[in-house]
């Protein structure tokens, strides 16, 4: 089977698209002919010459991105320090300090990293997040690396399209849910499910394709007569529909639903200018179809973790199927296909402190990442409190908490503030008193009521905590205390 093959114009014209100073693509013309001639007698399993490979990453970088000069000469260059004779001074005297650095901080996370049961993987998968926190761009160069890995896996055999789809699922599909990458998570879902559950994926799929065949005319109608309203009331905007990802079908079928009853399957959106048309957009939808109540999300007024902000609101269409309306302005679209990407504020494109906070998983990761004693401690907390599902609740004030479900009143305290944990007196949860060891569920209101006279914690509360971070700051606690005796 043919691939189809990239080339640099191709690249070029899509990086035309957001940048267009000449110097800068001459730059990576440079970048695209250093790179052709170090891999020129290389091949990949594909049997097409190997430079496709990081053209191929370049590309989906732009792309999926919008990424920085710097950070596309590095993709081209990503694989020249550990397959070629290519040296650090050869990048730095022809591409500067900052492209070395990004080339180096990919290559420093070896090949490919095998299954997570393989030795030599956590080590790995600690410096991938590792080099996360340090610059987000060597994460964003791999994640495009193993997403075109990924399409082109038919190459390789049947064992390591497995341990390779596995560790790909376990492991990056939720770094780039945690970017607020959708396009990375949905792309490498489906590509994941593909060589991990052959038969479930080809299952879903025709499911799926069968399903979209049957309501398609009812999904268009709805487009046509929301248009048709929103026209009239003169509001400027742009409409397109997608449906769901094969995985994300198979997820709900996991939890017992029909395809029918999937509310979000076909998902009309809807962009417009100011955020006030939003909510005007929102009152023009409800008039022309019934909304489920439950499934109404001001995710504008609070929005995810990941910083997608959208309405969401799912109606009962013409056969009393639900079809959700996402509605957003330009701004918050562009943040829905970019994820943390569109913060970039190039040519600084550091992550700043304002990211890591704004990101609760950044958060997490720095927090794990200062204060383990080793890479496989951190790996550990990550693994246990961050690569696992999340739950998501409130504070009093409104404020998302992003914990690992199975998470109890005792993580949540330890997440705002080890004061606050170790302060704990009482926890109410929906405006009751909760014991400390509640299992906390998805949009809960939590509050700690704390009071200093308390000591401190109770060494039973190590056995009514989920997250290592609750737990590492417990013991803790007991450390400096024995110490102070
Ligand atoms: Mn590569």
């Amino acid at each position: 089977m043919a691939l189809s093959t990239i080339t640099i114009d191709d690249l070029l014209t899509s990086i035309q698209s957001y940048h267009s100073c000449e110097s800068d693509l001459e730059f990576v013309r440079k970048a695209y002919q250093f790179a052709s001639i170090l891999h020129q007698d290389q091949k990949r399993k594909s049997g097409e010459p190997y430079i496709v490979h990081p053209l191929s990453v370049a590309y989906i970088l732009t792309n999926f991105a919008r990424a920085d000069m710097n950070t596309i000469c590095a993709s081209l260059l990503h694989d020249t320090l550990e397959d070629t004779d290519c040296t650090r001074e050869d990048i730095v005297t022809n591409f500067g300090e900052e492209v070395a650095l990004l080339v180096e901080g990919v290559t420093k996370i070896k090949g490919v990293v095998f299954s997570s049961h393989e030795e030599g993987s956590i080590e790995n998968q600690g410096k991938i997040l590792n080099g996360m926190a340090e610059d987000i761009r060597i994460i964003l160069i791999k994640l495009a690396d193993r997403l075109h890995n990924m399409r082109t896996l038919e190459y390789k055999t049947e064992d390591r399209q497995k341990a390779i789809a596995q560790e790909t699922l376990d492991f990056y599909v939720p770094i780039a849910y945690y970017l607020g990458s959708y396009r990375f998570k949905n792309e490498l879902e489906d590509l994941c499910f593909r060589y991990i559950d052959s038969e479930k994926f080809l299952m879903t799929k025709h499911d799926l394709e069968e399903y979209i065949e049957e309501t398609k005319e009812e999904a268009i109608k709805i487009v046509q007569s929301v248009k048709k309203s929103l026209e009239q009331n003169q509001i400027d905007f742009q409409i397109s529909y997608r449906t769901k990802n094969i995985y994300g079908v198979y997820k709900k079928s996991c939890e017992g639903l029909k395809i029918s009853e999937i509310h979000d399957l076909w998902a009309i959106q809807i962009i417009v200018k100011e955020i006030p048309t939003c909510y005007q957009v929102l009152g023009i939808i409800h008039s022309l179809y019934p909304p489920f109540n439950q499934l109404l999300k001001d995710l504008i007024a609070k929005p995810k973790t990941t910083m997608y902000r959208s309405i969401h609101t799912s109606v009962f269409g013409e056969n009393g199927k639900l079809i959700q309306f996402q509605i957003r302005t330009e701004e918050m679209n562009e943040i829905a296909e970019l994820g943390l990407p569109y913060y970039w504020d190039s040519p600084n494109v550091k992550m700043n402190e304002e990211l890591h906070n704004k990101f609760q998983f950044f958060k997490s990761l720095v927090e794990a990442n200062t204060h383990a004693n080793s890479t496989k401690e951190f790996m550990e907390e990550a693994k246990n409190d961050i690569f696992t599902s999340m739950i998501y609740v409130y504070t009093p004030m409104g404020e998302v908490v992003e914990l690992p479900s199975g998470s109890t009143p005792i993580d949540f305290a330890y997440k705002i503030h080890s004061d606050i944990g170790n302060k704990m007196e009482m926890a109410i949860v929906n405006a009751s008193v909760a014991s400390f060891d509640r299992k906390l569920k998805n949009n809960d209101i939590v509050k700690i009521i704390t009071n200093d006279s308390i000591e401190g914690p109770k060494e039973e509360y190590l056995g009514m905590c989920r997250t290592n971070l609750a737990k590492r700051k417990i013991s803790e606690f007991f450390k400096k205390k024995e110490s102070s005796i």
